[in-house]
């Protein structure tokens, strides 16, 4: 049996490329190395508390939203229910501690109130805001070639190609010269993993888009429940799933175009194409049976800069956060206003100068505790290489000095935190590399620099005739709603192939 596609990995660019190709009726098979769907953004549970492996907050899942659309068009929306949020978070920086809701005049109103003297800039700044998103949906919506949108873009959309050769810090520093009032705007840096001055302003604006423009919602029972409906619907469509199988190598008709895949158990399963969830580098360099082309690949991937990892602390608590001082579903937490300095300290481990995150899904659904408590995830940025070489008791040891110290930082904004943990687990880069076998334990995929992002970044298409990538790695980049849009734009590339 030939398979129209076979999707390696059920992640979220995997799920919706499925999702879609089953949806028109192609024969799919989806083969997943780990147990469940979801790859990052799954859930686990431990002792009645279910906790969000990754997530803490994801753009566009309202009414309107890009997100909700796409799982509308396929009838998630009837398996799932959503819950709305009321604001985006709580953010704090020395001497300022606000709120930002999803309303762009309300954000810009408050910068004003903080920073009468930026009012000119302030108003500039937004105006530009609007312009960039203006052409970028003029742009995305254009029935033109792409080859040809791209040699126009300079005259129709001077604001795409003006934010895809700067950094946000660069761009926002054209209308404004408080660095703090800078650094609040460009606060969202921390869903992205790049410092402002290194983040891509492309990339940056879309991201901001979504969060501060639109209003969003969470998923009742956890993401794990959208990513289950995912399946069971693929299911339905007549597509098969399989777990606990990891695919070993791709086999090409001589390196022209993709033939089969091989998996752990050494079975072999024809397709006419094959969209590659797994991360690029494993699958341009490890899974191709064509050495030539891979040491090729290997090259240029070597020379691409990986994103940041994570450090996240999962906690049960005995009683719900909000108890001592978890006043919002979500708490950004920032030393200081020069985000280069926060994000440094992170990877050198010096976490009285890190950024913290702190979330509580159990506020915005108490079904994921036992009544009568709550949770709490902590999260920083962290470094492969903090954790690469060390032995397993020498990990251990230095995950819970690890652990307790970021738990003695958020202390200072929830006190007594300490005394009220039932169940804890935490999560190294190492965790994040073998769970979903992303080198490094990169988190977004490639680094969003200018280099990388918008029509630099990886492309989804290959060298290989019908092997296609999607997720984090490549076009458009990480993070759940642009990892939608890849897994979509993935399966419209396999659909011109199958006709
Ligand atoms: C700590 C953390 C916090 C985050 N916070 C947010 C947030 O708040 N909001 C947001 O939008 N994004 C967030 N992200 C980013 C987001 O989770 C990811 O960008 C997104 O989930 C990646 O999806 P993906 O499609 O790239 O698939 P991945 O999650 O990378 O999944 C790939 C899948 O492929 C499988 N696989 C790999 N190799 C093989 C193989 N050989 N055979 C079979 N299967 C294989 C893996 O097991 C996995 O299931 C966060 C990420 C992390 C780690």
């Amino acid at each position: 049996m030939e398979y129209d596609c076979i999707i390696i990995g059920a992640g979220v660019g995997g799920l919706s490329a499925g999702l879609k190709l089953s949806t028109l009726g192609k024969k799919i098979l989806l083969l997943e190395k780990q147990p469940v769907p979801g790859g990052f953004a799954t859930t686990f549970s431990r002792k009645g508390f279910i906790f969000e492996s990754a997530i803490h907050c994801v753009d566009e899942l309202s009414p309107g939203g890009w997100v909700r659309g796409f799982l509308e068009k396929h009838n998630i929306d009837k398996k799932i229910e959503f819950i709305e949020l009321k604001d985006f978070a709580r953010i704090i920086y020395p001497g300022h501690d606000f709120v930002a809701d999803f309303n762009p005049d309300h954000f810009l109103q408050l910068l004003v109130s903080k920073f009468p003297q930026e009012e000119a800039g302030l108003h500039k700044l937004f105006s530009a805001f609007d312009k960039f998103f203006r052409q970028f949906d003029r742009f995305s919506e254009s029935p033109l070639p792409d080859v040809l949108n791209l040699l126009i873009s300079p005259f129709v959309y001077p604001f795409i190609i003006n934010t895809s050769t700067c950094s946000i810090g660069q761009f926002v520093r054209r209308y404004i010269s408080d660095k703090k009032l800078n650094a609040i705007i460009t606060d969202l840096w921390r869903f992205m993993g790049l410092p402002p001055d290194s983040l891509s302003a492309l990339y940056f604006l879309i991201v901001f888009r979504g969060y501060y423009y639109h209003h969003t919602a969470y998923i009742k029972g956890g993401f794990g429940r959208l990513f289950q409906a995912m399946v069971e619907e693929i299911g339905e469509n007549g597509g098969q799933s399989r777990f606990n199988t990891a695919v070993k190598k791709i086999i090409t008709q001589k390196g022209r175009r993709v033939k089969s895949v091989i998996t752990d158990q050494g079975e072999e399963f024809r397709a006419k194409t094959i969209i590659s969830n797994a991360n690029a580098i494993d699958t341009l360099t490890e899974f191709i049976d064509q050495p030539l082309l891979a040491s090729r690949y290997r090259k240029k991937l070597s020379a691409m800069e990986k994103s940041v990892s994570a450090f996240q602390i999962y906690l049960g608590l005995d009683q719900p956060a909000q108890n001592f001082g978890m006043s919002h579903h979500r708490i950004s937490v920032n030393p200081g206003y020069d985000h280069r300095v926060s994000f440094d300290a992170a990877l050198r481990q010096d976490y009285s100068h890190c950024l913290l995150e702190l979330t509580d899904h159990s506020q915005l659904d108490p079904s994921l505790v036992p009544k009568g408590k709550g949770s709490l995830v902590i999260m920083t940025y962290d470094l492969y290489a903090n954790w690469a070489n060390l032995n397993p008791q020498d990990y251990k040891k230095r995950k819970m000095e690890v652990v307790q110290s970021l738990i003695k930082c958020s202390e200072k904004y929830l006190p007594g935190l300490s005394k009220h943990i039932e169940v804890l687990e935490a999560a190294t880069p190492r965790t994040m590399q073998r769970y979903v076998s992303s080198p490094q334990g990169a988190i977004y995929g490639f680094s969003q620099t200018i280099a990388q992002a918008g029509i630099n970044r990886l492309s989804q298409k290959t060298a290989i005739h019908g092997l296609f990538l999607t997720g984090g790695w490549t076009f458009p980049g990480g993070g759940v709603h642009a990892c939608f849009v890849s897994g979509e734009s993935a399966a419209d590339l396999a659909l011109k192939l199958l006709k």
